[in-house]
C-alpha cells in the first residue's frame, strides 16, 4: 500500500482528555532518510517503494498526516530508580494512531505537555541504538517494540555536547506502561483505573474480555509475560539498563531503548547504565526488578481486584521464570529441557564467569565444534571446562542437530563497541554501517561473511561500555 492509502486510528482519544495531550510534533530542520525497515513495512502491508519518498521522510518529521492521524502524549507515572514520581508522560514521544493494532510513534519530535525540563528531542546516537536493537531483539524472538525508519537533521540539540537531532518511527502492539496504571491509581481515579484496564484487556489481553475475573487474568497473564521477557533477556545476556516502572511495557514488551547492552564477557553484576551506582539494574538483577515492578503494578490494580488473590498471582512469577529461563538456557546448550539440568547451567556459567568468556561467542563456538579444543581456548582454566563439558558431552541428545542449536544461538549480537562504530560514522555522514547492521540485526543467526569481525570476541579496549541515560 501506499502512505496515502493508509488509515490510521485513535482510540486512546475516546478517553477523557487526562489520558493524553493532543499535540502535533516540532519538525527538525532539514531532515534527511538514515535508515528504512524494509522488512517490518512488509509485515505492515506498506510497500517498500514509500520509504524512499519524501512523504516518509515528512511522515517521520510530523509534517505528513496519514489519514485518521491525530497526533497525541500518553500520561503516566511510574517508579524511578525505586521513587515513585506522580506525572511521567510521553516528554518527547508522540503517537499518530495505529494500523491494524500497531501503533505508530515518533520518538524525538518536540515537547508536549509532558516534557518537563527536556526539550522533546532525541539525538542521532540514542535514536540509532533504539532502530536497530529493537529490530534485533525481534529478530532473536524477544518481544520488543520495533521501528520503521529513522530520520537525521541538521537541527542541534544540547545534551554532555551538541549533537544532532533524529528523530525514530516506533511500532509497537501497545504503549501503555505499568506507570499508567500508577498514574491514575496515585490520583484516586479509579473509574479511570477501570476504564484502562479495559482499554488494555481489548488492546493485549483480548482472551479475557467479558470473563469475571477479567481484571486478575489479566493480571495473571502480565506476570507470565514479564516473567518470560526477562527469562529472554537472561538467556540471551540482555541489559537493559532502566528498568523503572514507566518503562515496563504492559504487554510485556522490550521498550525504551536507552544505555542497554549485551553483555560481553559473561558477568552477573554487570552494569551498563553508568548513573545507576548501586546496581539495581544491573544483569543479575533484572528478574528481580521484574518482580518488583510487578507488585508496584498489583498495588496500582489494587481497587479492581482482590489484593490477596492478586498476591498470590504475583508469587507465580519465579516459577514461570524459572521455568521459561530453563527451556531457553536448554535450547542453546541444546538439552531435553524436560530434565533438570539447572546444576549444569549454573556451573557452566561460573566458569563463564571466572574465566571472562565471551557469552554470545562461547554458544555459537559451541553450537558449532568439532573439536574440544574449539571450546577450551575459550577458557583461561583448561581443566574446569574441559571437567564440565565431559559431563555436558554424557547429556547431549544425540540426535541434537547443530542447525538447530545454531537457530537458537546467534552468531551476531549488537554490542556497544559496533553501534559505536555505526554511529560514528553516521555522524559524518555515512549510514552504511547503520543499514549493514540493521540487516545483521534482522538475521542474527546468518553467517555475514563481510561482517565476521563482529562475531569475534569483544576487543579488549571495549569491553564493558557503559552508557549514561542522557539520549
Ligand atoms: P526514559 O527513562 O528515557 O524512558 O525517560 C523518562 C521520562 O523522561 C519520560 O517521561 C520521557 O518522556 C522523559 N524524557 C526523557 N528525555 C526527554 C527529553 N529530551 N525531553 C523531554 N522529555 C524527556
Ligand atoms: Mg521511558
Amino acid at each position: 500500500m501506499k502512505l496515502e492509502q493508509l488509515q490510521l486510528k485513535t482510540d486512546y482519544l475516546n478517553f477523557d482528555e487526562e489520558f493524553f495531550h493532543k499535540v502535533a510534533p516540532t519538525p527538525l530542520k532539514d531532515p534527511f532518510l538514515i535508515s528504512a525497515n524494509e522488512l517490518l513495512a512488509k509485515a505492515l502491508h506498506v510497500s517498500k517503494e514509500e520509504l524512499y519518498t519524501k512523504e516518509f521522510i515528512s511522515l517521520i518529521n510530523g509534517t505528513y498526516r496519514l489519514k485518521g492521524s491525530d497526533p497525541f502524549a500518553m500520561c503516566y507515572a511510574g517508579h524511578q530508580f525505586g521513587y515513585f514520581v506522580p506525572r511521567l508522560g510521553d516528554g518527547r514521544a508522540i503517537n499518530l494512531g495505529s494500523l491494524n493494532g500497531t501503533h505508530l510513534q515518533l520518538k524525538g519530535s518536540g515537547l508536549t505537555r509532558y516534557s518537563r525540563q527536556g526539550d522533546g528531542r532525541a539525538v542521532l546516537r540514542s535514536s540509532i541504538r533504539e532502530y536497530l536493537m529493537s529490530e534485533a531483539m525481534h529478530a532473536l524472538g524477544v518481544p520488543s517494540s520495533r521501528a520503521l525508519g529513522i530520520i537525521g537533521s541538521d537541527e542541534d540539540v544540547a545534551r554532555e555536547r551538541w549533537e544532532k537531532g533524529a528523530i525514530v518511527l516506533r511500532v509497537s502492539s501497545s504503549w501503555v506502561r505499568f506507570g499508567t496504571f500508577e498514574y491514575f491509581y496515585s490520583k484516586k481515579k479509579y473509574d479511570k483505573l477501570q476504564e484502562l484496564a479495559d482499554y488494555v484487556l481489548q488492546e493485549s489481553y483480548s482472551e479475557f474480555v467479558g470473563r469475571e475475573n477479567c481484571y486478575l487474568l489479566m493480571f495473571e497473564e502480565i506476570v507470565k509475560r514479564t516473567a518470560h521477557l526477562m527469562a529472554h533477556w537472561q538467556s540471551i545476556g540482555f541489559s537493559h539498563g532502566v528498568m523503572n516502572t514507566d518503562n515496563m511495557s504492559i504487554a510485556g514488551l522490550t521498550i525504551d531503548y536507552g544505555p542497554y547492552a549485551f553483555l560481553d564477557d559473561y558477568e552477573f553484576d554487570f552494569i551498563c547504565n553508568h548513573t545507576d551506582s548501586e546496581g539495581r539494574y544491573s544483569f543479575g538483577n533484572q528478574p528481580n526488578i521484574g518482580y518488583w515492578n510487578l507488585g508496584v503494578l498489583l498495588n496500582a490494580l489494587s481497587p479492581l481486584i482482590n489484593i490477596e488473590k492478586g498476591k498470590e498471582v504475583l508469587e507465580t512469577y519465579s516459577l514461570f521464570f524459572i521455568q521459561k529461563y530453563h527451556t531457553l538456557m536448554c535450547a542453546k546448550l541444546g538439552l531435553d529441557a524436560t530434565k533438570d539440568y539447572g546444576k549444569l547451567i549454573q556451573w557452566l556459567l561460573n566458569i563463564m564467569q571466572q574465566d571472562a568468556v565471551d557469552y554470545t561467542l562461547f554458544f555459537r563456538t559451541l553450537s558449532e565444534y568439532e573439536t574440544k579444543e574449539e571450546i577450551t581456548q575459550l577458557f583461561i582454566s583448561k581443566a574446569r571446562i574441559n571437567e564440565w563439558l565431559d559431563t555436558y558431552e554424557k547429556e547431549i541428545r544425540p540426535f541434537t542437530c547443530k542447525q538447530t542449536m545454531k537457530n537458537v544461538n546467534p552468531k551476531y549480537v549488537l554490542k556497544n563497541y559496533m553501534l559505536q562504530e555505526a554511529i560514528e560514522k553516521a555522524q559524518n555522514g555515512d549510514f552504511s554501517l547503520v543499514n549493514d547492521l540493521l540487516h545483521v540485526a534482522q538475521n542474527p543467526f546468518d553467517e555475514h561473511e563481510a561482517l565476521t569481525r563482529f562475531a569475534k570476541a569483544t576487543p579488549h579496549q571495549f569491553k564493558a561500555l557503559t552508557l549514561s541515560c542522557s539520549s
